[in-house]
């Protein structure tokens, strides 16, 4: 079997697959896409899987059952990467389900195995993730396939441009699957701080984003008495106080404002306009909903004591999908089989799980992160996680083989 100093190199040398120049940047059916998908389907034919690609430009690797009727089970991450990226994020669970694909190749097994590597999970061509994963699950509607990119090609024309035929994009949708399984690195510091390597998922964090706009009155800093001014940027500073304050006072909940602009921004002028966005999340949909609402009436207040007005708009949101729970289940015991300690845990970040767990069971492996660090050029991940991480993909398996042939 692939060792994990293997599954490492391989994440390395993906990377340095990039449409820009002394960085790892994949996008969308780009350049950099096409070479890496090229390797990894060299890779797929040497685990003895046959590739294939969808009309939405995920690559899957399939090793048929040799049982009639045999249902699916996919092991996936995704291919694409944010802008300056690590080696790590998505494709080690590609890499990963290709390393227990490759151990498993000589078993007979009752149910097909497709290791699939999305096309899009990251949502930086066209604004929108998850197209890969949303293909499979059958959810790419007109909306999505009619947006544009920076220079106003559709993701359709994208398609098209690829060599991909859009008329059998519903071929790409996966209707009898066993389960759907997925590696990937926990881009959090929870694992690290606790010396575990592994943490199971048992539900993905539902979000809340708005964006916010304080209007008050800009005016001269020296000659306005603090009792007769309108300003936005107080405003906004004792809200952005409040929000640290009330979600570190609730348990399962985190909450930021990551932008803030003020309007006109000179040292001497009281801010009259200030931009700010807000970011809520949780494993709890009802915890979320009250945050929100708690959050956005304190900024009304902020504002109404000032005389600023305060306008809010709901930018995104999407509820906390959970896992599978019998998959959870067999995950779990398949992490203490190979001596690894069971943590289950919540994902704060969106994954393609998350958009298939909806239509057919899901359940994800998150391995430890150095540093917490993701998003960044310096992702890392250990050799001995991979090593358990593998050991246990390929457990969870082979239990899920025993369970599908007394079906
Ligand atoms: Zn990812």
């Amino acid at each position: 079997m692939m060792d994990a100093a293997q599954v490492i190199a391989r994440c390395h040398e993906l990377a340095a697959i990039t449409d820009i120049e002394g960085e790892t940047t994949r996008t969308f059916l780009s350049p950099a896409m096409r070479r890496a998908n090229d390797v990894v389907a060299t890779w797929m034919e040497q685990t003895g899987l046959t590739a294939n690609m969808d009309a939405a430009g995920n690559l899957r690797g399939i090793h048929a059952s040799a049982r009639e009727n045999a249902r699916t089970l996919v092991l996936a991450s995704h291919l694409d990467t944010v802008p300056n990226a690590g080696a790590f994020d998505g494709v080690l669970g590609v890499v990963m389900a290709l390393a227990v694909a490759e151990a498993l190749r000589e078993e007979p097994l009752p149910f097909t195995l497709e290791v699939i590597a999305f096309s899009e999970e990251e949502g930086v061509r066209f604004g929108v993730p998850f197209i890969g994963s949303r293909a499979l699950a059958g959810t790419l509607g007109e909306t999505l396939l009619a947006r544009t990119d920076s220079v106003g090609i559709t993701v359709r024309e994208a398609i098209r441009a690829y060599g991909l035929d859009d008329a059998t994009l519903s071929d790409a949708v996966l209707h009898n699957a066993v389960g759907y399984f997925e590696f990937h690195i926990e881009q959090g510091p929870v694992l690290e701080a606790e010396g575990l390597p592994l943490g199971v998922v048992e539900t993905v964090a539902g979000q809340s984003r708005y964006s916010l706009i304080f209007t008050g009155q800009a005016n001269h800093a020296g000659t306005t008495p603090m009792d007769l001014r309108h300003d936005a940027m107080s405003a906004a500073a004792e809200w952005i106080g409040e929000v640290e304050r009330y979600a570190t006072a609730t348990p399962a909940l985190v909450a930021t404002v990551g932008s803030v602009q003020t309007l006109p921004g000179a040292g001497n002028v009281i801010a009259g306009e200030v931009h700010a966005t807000l970011d809520v999340r949780s494993s709890n949909d009802a915890t979320r909903e009250d945050a929100a609402a708690h959050l956005l009436a304190f900024a009304d207040a902020c504002g109404s004591r000032r005389g600023v007005a305060v306008e809010h708009t709901l930018r995104m949101h999407q509820v906390a999908v959970p896992m599978n729970r019998a998959l959870l289940r067999l995950l779990e015991d398949a992490v203490d089989s190979v001596g690894g300690t069971i943590r289950r845990m919540v994902s704060g970040a969106g994954h393609d799980a998350m958009i298939v767990a909806p239509h057919m069971p899901a359940a994800m492996l998150f391995l430890r992160t150095p540093r917490g660090l993701s998003h960044h050029p310096d992702e890392a991940v250990l050799p001995g996680d991979v090593e358990l991480g593998l050991a246990a993909g390929v457990a969870f398996v082979r239990a899920l083989a025993a369970l599908e042939t007394g079906r």
